[in-house]
């Protein structure tokens, strides 16, 4: 099973942090050396973009040459990725550089597996390999290797095999970030401590809303990162407008698109490490998600599909749950969610309710946080064996709950800010009309 580890990377001098910057801005500038000697033997009518220079003379004494060797393998990747692509015919355009001279290269290297080693203990560190000539410069022994610290909470402290180290300097965050691929065995994997079930309602303002089994119910709300998506979207689109007739791309718009993948990506990997986790916890043993086209079909309407449905890459967000849930022995299985979000908890009826904003309510007097109330629906249509019983103890009637506390505990809010989801100290939307007793103890 692979796996990937995402950490911080902090130089304890000075000196060290302007030795990290040469050795990728020099990963960089062969990069884009290799990059461009690619472009134009593409460029040529019988140009082999497989043979190009030998570059470990000029760049093996700052990189060493393991690292020259990466760097040129991770450009042969990009090249074959683009030629699958053109040859489905959805390629845009050929590898692109990073950065350049003027405006400043994007910082960043690929390490070999055996060239470094990282540590995690009560002084994490990350040693690198570099080339003799900044040894020689900045005053290292032969064998050694660059010592910097590392700060984070790596998912897998233990792992049968390390894979090649991506270190990359984020600008926006000033902050050096490593992955580290590592690749682990069954052996260290957990299995579910219950029988219980989750079921996921998937949207874009609330990424996911869950409800278990047990009682819990979960909100990871996405507002502001769709909104920073959106923005995002729309500065490339302004770019886009502004390029010279026959352009269809830039280095900045690359890299827009590519922090905005980035963001995405770290904050539903977050997201899905953090929700299994306390699915585990709960005794969690299978989770329910709805289908593709149920999702696409019940939650986005035609003209705001395209948008959200390109945030939130629903397919690689549901593949990225099921590797997490995987190494906790938990099953994730489609399920049809057709007409949960609309169907009333209280009288049944999926035709007279409505929604407005996070609120849906129905005549019937029922009024409830519209994608919680969804998942709580899609459990419990999916959970027919259990039903009963689950029934009792959870989905009393609004008139019950005057007389009988709703055991169901306060909704979990759930808010991104960047690095983790964290409990919002703020209670969840509507929470005083889905659960007004326990929230009214709650205070
Ligand atoms: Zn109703």
């Amino acid at each position: 099973m692979r796996r990937t580890n995402t950490f911080e990377v902090v130089p304890q001098s000075e000196e060290d942090e302007e030795l990290l910057r040469r050795l990728l801005d020099a990963s960089a500038a062969l990069w884009n050396e290799i990059n461009f000697e690619r472009r134009e033997r593409y460029a040529e009518p019988d140009g082999d973009v497989w043979d190009i220079s030998e570059y470990r003379g000029r760049y093996g004494g700052v990189l060493g040459a393991s690292t020259v060797q990466q760097i040129e393998r991770k450009n042969r990747e990009a090249w074959r990725s683009f030629f699958a692509l053109q040859q489905k015919g959805e390629a845009n355009g050929t590898p692109g550089y990073w950065g350049n001279r003027e405006d400043g290269r994007e910082l960043r290297t690929y390490i070999r597996n055996t060239s470094y080693s990282v540590e995690w203990g009560t002084y994490s560190r990350l040693e690198i390999l570099v080339g003799q000539d900044l040894k020689d410069e900045y005053g290292l022994d032969r064998q050694e290797r660059l010592r910097l610290e590392v700060r984070g909470d790596p998912s897998w402290n233990e792992y049968d095999k390390q894979g090649r180290l991506e270190l990359y300097y984020d600008e926006y965050s000033d902050r050096f970030r490593a992955f580290q691929p590592v690749t682990i065995g069954t052996s260290r994997l957990a299995s579910p401590l219950a029988d219980e079930t989750a079921a996921l309602d998937i949207g874009a303002n609330n990424l996911v809303a869950c409800t278990t089994t047990t009682g819990t119910q979960l909100l990871y709300e996405g507002g502001d990162l769709f909104e920073r998506f959106r923005k995002a979207t729309r500065e490339i689109s302004r770019l886009q407008s502004k390029l010279r007739e026959g352009r269809y791309s830039s280095n900045r718009i690359r890299s827009l698109y590519r922090r905005r993948t980035r963001r995405r990506d770290h904050a539903q990997d977050a997201l899905a490490r953090d929700l299994v986790e306390r699915l585990h916890a709960e005794g969690v043993s299978t989770v329910y998600v709805g289908a593709l086209t149920d999702v696409l079909d019940t939650h986005w309407s035609v003209e705001a599909n395209a948008k959200t449905h390109n945030f939130w890459a629903f397919r690689a967000f549901v593949k990225r749950l099921v590797c997490t849930a995987e190494e906790y022995g938990i099953s994730v299985e489609a399920r049809s969610e057709a007409w949960t979000s609309q169907e009333c908890p209280q009288c049944g009826s999926t035709e007279r309710t409505t929604r407005h904003g996070d609120t849906l309510t129905c005549p019937c007097g029922f009024e409830g946080h519209a994608d919680l109330t969804a998942s709580e629906t899609f459990l419990r249509r999916h959970q027919k064996s259990q039903i009963s019983d689950w029934r009792t103890r959870h989905c009393v009637s609004r008139q019950q709950q005057t007389n009988v506390a709703r055991p169901m505990a306060r909704p979990v809010c759930l808010k991104w800010d960047d690095h983790r989801w964290s409990e919002s100290p703020r209670s969840c939307p509507n929470e005083e009309h889905t659960n007004p007793q326990v929230a009214s103890v709650g205070r």
